[in-house]
């Protein structure tokens, strides 16, 4: 097994004591909050070594890396990564969650594409908090109407919000906000967090955390 692997039963381990600790800090059970493994652009050597070390729940941005890693794989997969309209079909198949449903045209491909009676995948509406021109998400000021629709739409399945804060800037008021409009919108799941934030994400409500290279190390 090369060094990169080899680290990563540990690597995971210390994660997860972080999450329990900060959990802690903020009066909150470890269990409220779920810990995606983000394996974009690592290999399926990875993944493996990180279910043998207990983890069941992982995180892909592209469907078709996803495809090619997870089939066959006996794994919660979430899909965290902008998705274009015509991967819907292939995206609801592979995935138990989507957390990443930011735009109408998007809603409605996801529509068409979903069984009418299956209860997978679920999903999250990924708001752009930072407002920026370059960022997926929906905007702010329509984050509120979006939602409505969506719930409207989908009714449960839609399970919360998801959001990656501007790069640079302090997180936290990005993450209140986001655990605020949840809370708002009567929505369980606040997924907020990645490798060098998660605890400030935890300290504010969140309720999933997605973490890539504090587990698998630097991606090529
Ligand atoms: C890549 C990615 C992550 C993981 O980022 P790390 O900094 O490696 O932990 C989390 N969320 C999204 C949406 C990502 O694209």
């Amino acid at each position: 097994m090369d060094s990169s692997l080899a680290s990563i039963p540990s690597a995971l381990a210390r994660v997860r004591d972080r999450i329990a600790n900060a959990a802690a800090r903020a009066g909150r059970p470890a269990h409220a909050i779920t810990l995606v493994a983000v394996s974009k652009m690592h290999p399926l050597e990875a993944v493996h070594t990180a279910i043998e070390a207990g983890q069941t729940v992982f995180g892909e941005n592209r469907v078709q890396e996803a495809q090619a890693k997870f089939a066959g794989i006996n794994a919660e997969l979430h899909l965290i990564g902008a998705l274009q309209t015509n991967k819907a079909k292939d995206a609801v198949r592979i995935a138990s969650m989507i957390q990443s449903l930011d735009r109408p045209r998007l809603s409605d491909a996801l529509h068409a594409a979903l069984a009418a009676d299956g209860d997978r995948p679920m999903l999250l509406i990924e708001v752009n908090v930072g407002d920026e021109s370059q960022k997926s998400g929906v905007p702010r000021n329509q984050a509120d109407a979006f939602i409505n629709q969506c719930i409207h739409r989908f009714g449960n399945r839609v399970q919360g919000l998801m959001c990656v804060p501007p790069l640079g800037a302090n997180p936290e008021p990005h993450f209140a906000w986001l655990a605020d409009r949840a809370a708002r919108h009567g929505l369980p799941v606040v997924s907020m967090g990645m490798s060098d934030d998660f605890e400030a994400a935890i300290r504010q409500g969140s309720t999933c955390v997605r973490v890539g290279t504090a587990i698998f190390g630097r991606r090529m």
